[in-house]
């Protein structure tokens, strides 16, 4: 690869990236809808696969838009490795879902290790448009901020609804007929979050129609690991010189990584 200069080529980078696996996400799921038993399940996943479908053809657009002119002074040699690149990190979570769906396992068990499979991918790929819709925000590219912010909602919204089905049904099949009930502590914890979770889409969703720079920040950088207590999202709006270490809490993805491109 070209030497990456600034925050655009990084940018053209992470493209590349969710390019792949946003490509390796529709040859894998077929198999995974295959797999699944619950209808539930099934449909979502299959409504998913055509989400999907049209996020790899948002990010040919975004890929085409941020190469520009640059891509027609280019031979056809530099355009084919450019899309050569091939995501590792989706290709081990898809290789490492696969390997599991092949062992062998009751129907119910097989969906929820369907559903924690898809939940990687989604949280891999909030990751990775997070990342790049940081960048495009920095670049003041508000278009593509507006077609990556479609993409990371629609991700989102995958997450939640997984998780609700998870939550609500295939869970409590896979935990068998044997096994008591009750003993689920973290319910309302995690209703807490889902609905956080739900504020922040909706936030998030408002300030992409207004498309403001810092806006959209309030909503990110929040969401993280199940005992974590959300407290990062206060003071964190459009000022962009936030503290070292909310990138850490911040599973999702870059937001206000406020190193990156910033220091040149
Ligand atoms: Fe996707
Ligand atoms: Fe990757
Ligand atoms: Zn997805």
């Amino acid at each position: 690869m070209e030497k990456m200069n600034d925050l655009r080529d990084l940018l053209k980078h992470e493209i590349a990236d969710l390019h792949s696996a946003e490509e390796q996400i529709i040859n894998a799921m077929p198999s995974m809808i295959e797999n699944a038993s619950d209808p539930n399940l099934k449909q979502s996943l299959e409504r998913h696969l055509r989400i999907t479908e049209q996020q790899l053809k948002r990010i040919e657009q975004i890929h085409t838009k941020l190469e520009g002119k640059k891509q027609e002074k280019q031979g056809l040699w530099s355009r084919l490795t450019q899309h050569s690149h091939e995501c590792k990190g989706m290709k081990g979570i898809i290789d490492e879902g696969e390997k599991l769906m092949r062992e062998d396992m009751d129907p119910d068990v097989k969906d929820a290790a369907i559903i924690a499979s898809c939940q990687k991918i989604e949280h891999y790929e909030i990751c990775g448009y997070g990342t790049a819709k940081a960048y495009a925000e920095e670049l003041n590219l508000s278009d593509i901020v507006e077609a990556l912010s479609k993409t990371l909602n629609e991700e989102y919204e995958a997450d939640l609804l997984l998780s609700d089905l998870a939550e609500n049904r295939v869970n409590k099949e896979a935990e068998g007929k044997s096994t008591s009930r009750g003993s689920r502590t973290t319910t309302s914890r995690e209703r807490v979050r889902s609905e956080e979770y739900e504020m922040e889409m909706a936030t998030n969703s408002r300030s992409n129609k207004g498309n403001a720079r810092g806006e959209s920040d309030q909503s990110r950088g929040s969401r993280s690991s199940a005992a974590d207590k959300k407290t990062s999202s206060k003071g964190r709006g459009a000022s962009t010189s936030s503290s070292k270490g909310s990138a850490s809490r911040n599973p999702r993805g870059n937001t206000r990584n406020s190193s990156n491109g910033r220091n040149r």
